[in-house]
């Protein structure tokens, strides 16, 4: 926050007349204009809306209602030494008017011979780069810890609610990627619930998150059932994940190591890639925020890249987390020719972010083919390590059979050999579908499920290994080449 204030400062010290603002909070960026403007003695901060037309000028209230025409001319009016700064809120829908497009452009040049600024507020960037070259475009970004807790003191002060320092920051670190307004109204819902805030509001903090995400396009909150221990063999992938979470603690940091990035899986359908993801999210205790990469580059609203960078946004903010890409492989897999080089634009921003972020968000990117993955995906430093999920060996076939016959017929009592020799490349997927098949058999006659069913069942099940041997070939191949660590 700190460096957005310093930065918006120098923007405007350094006399860029047009200034753009991407935030949904109205509010609390006028207060740090607010508190800019005194800093920098500027001596008038007017506001102007549709609505309202303009504020905060003596004898002009209300001014320029519906005539974003008639304000523009009104900053060009005001004496060139008596700095002002003029915030003009949703003015994108304004934009696209070839006279208000003409008259900015004038005003660009003669507003750097006086002290006056135009701040555009908004909730989206620009959708037009004509004024690229004349304009500044910042983004404010969500309030930050000392904010929050700020934010928290004053709230538990005026309701007398006694707040110890550990819960205040326990809510706080709760409270982040949520904005000022959201941490408002969950404060009043516990105001009217309970007549105080407490650590008890966690819970509410986590579940308007979730409401956040929910709106967001192309990422979904992920409530996870799974754990380690639904997950039969790639206990080398398990052993390293669990060696990768101790260092999340702040005694790994004193000791020197850095935050860990990520993990990429790749591996045939259904060898539980997905089920790690789920599953780390339970063991480790952090949300799993999953990305729709198909979304991505839909038609929705915006471009890809303004999505992507919102993605990164939230992502950040829900920190610590655990971001989900589920087949990268079909998103970043395209020909750049056939997008305009989107995909590749996209895909550079998201690796940046992973070189660069300082965030406690693992990532965990799911493939099932290499051949369409973008090299620069593959370079070493962009995960902490790649793993290969073959299909599972004769010990891992046993463990996941048991486990998925135990978790329906808990005293289920026959032996899984023969049925672990006639399984020989079938995925955890296909050992499932095999179990629940055999039930079907079963329950038809009101009976336990029996060995005799689960070999019948087997026998009839084609494993993907048969029709996609080919792909599936090529995937060891390149796995033995040493490109990747195999998970078991
Ligand atoms: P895809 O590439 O098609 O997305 P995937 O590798 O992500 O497949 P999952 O979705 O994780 O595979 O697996 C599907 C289901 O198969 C899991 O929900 C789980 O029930 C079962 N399964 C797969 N592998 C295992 C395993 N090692 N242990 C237990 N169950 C497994």
């Amino acid at each position: 926050m700190e460096t957005f204030r310093q930065n918006l400062e120098l923007i405007i010290r350094s006399r860029t007349p047009l200034i753009w603002i991407k935030t949904n909070e109205e509010e609390r960026l006028q207060s740090i204009l607010k508190a800019t403007c005194e800093r920098l003695n500027i001596t008038k901060l007017v506001s102007w809306d549709c609505v309202n037309g303009i504020r905060g000028v003596l004898n002009e209230e209300n001014k320029f209602k519906n005539n974003p025409i008639g304000i523009l001319n009104w900053i060009k009016e005001q004496k060139a030494n008596q700095s002002t700064l003029l915030l003009l809120k949703d003015f994108h829908r304004f934009y696209e008017d070839p006279t208000i497009g003409r008259t900015l452009k004038e005003l660009s040049v003669y507003l750097r011979e006086t002290s006056h600024n135009l701040i555009f507020n908004s909730h989206v960037y620009p959708t037009s780069n004509e004024f690229d070259d004349l304009m500044t475009i910042i983004e404010l970004p969500l309030p930050d810890q000392n904010e929050l807790i700020n934010l928290l003191e004053n709230i538990a002060k005026k309701t007398n609610s006694d707040l110890k320092r550990n819960d205040l920051i326990d809510l706080a670190i709760a409270s982040s990627g949520l904005s000022e307004a959201r941490v408002r109204q969950v404060a009043a819902k516990a105001l009217t619930q309970r007549g105080k805030i407490s650590s008890s509001d966690i819970k509410e903090i986590i579940e308007e998150k979730k409401q956040v995400i929910a709106r967001s396009e192309i990422l979904e909150f992920f409530e996870s059932q799974s754990s380690q221990n639904d997950i039969g063999g790639l206990k080398i992938l398990k052993d390293w994940l669990n060696q990768r979470y101790q260092a999340f603690s702040s005694e790994a940091r004193e000791y020197g190591l850095p935050l860990p990035k990520g993990v990429l899986l790749v591996g045939p359908q259904g060898t539980g890639k997905s089920l790690i993801a789920k599953s780390i999210a339970k063991s480790w205790c952090m949300p799993l925020l999953r990305l729709d990469v198909g979304r991505l580059f839909s038609g929705l609203v915006g471009s890809s890249e303004a999505r992507t960078r919102e993605a990164i946004t939230k992502t950040e903010a829900m920190s610590p987390c655990i971001l989900w890409i589920d087949e990268i492989d079909k998103g970043f897999g395209g020909d750049a020719r056939s997008d305009g080089g989107t995909s590749q634009r996209v895909l550079a921003s998201l690796l940046t972010w992973m070189a660069e972020k300082e965030s406690a968000v693992f990532v965990i990117a799911t493939a099932n083919a290499i051949d369409k993955l973008p090299p620069e995906l593959l370079r070493k430093g962009r995960f902490d390590e790649i793993f290969f999920l073959n299909l599972p060996n004769a010990n891992e076939r046993s463990k996941i059979l048991n486990l998925h016959i135990k978790k329906r017929r808990p005293n289920y009592d026959f032996p899984l050999e023969t049925i672990v020799d006639r399984t020989q490349d079938y995925s955890g997927a296909e050992l499932e579908q095999a179990v629940i098949e055999a039930m079907h058999f079963a329950f038809s006659e009101r009976r336990e499920i029996s060995e005799r069913d689960l070999i019948k069942a087997v026998s009839e099940l084609i494993p993907l290994s048969r029709t996609a041997k080919e792909q599936i070939d090529q995937l060891k191949g390149w796995a033995s080449t040493g490109r990747a660590r195999f998970a078991s």
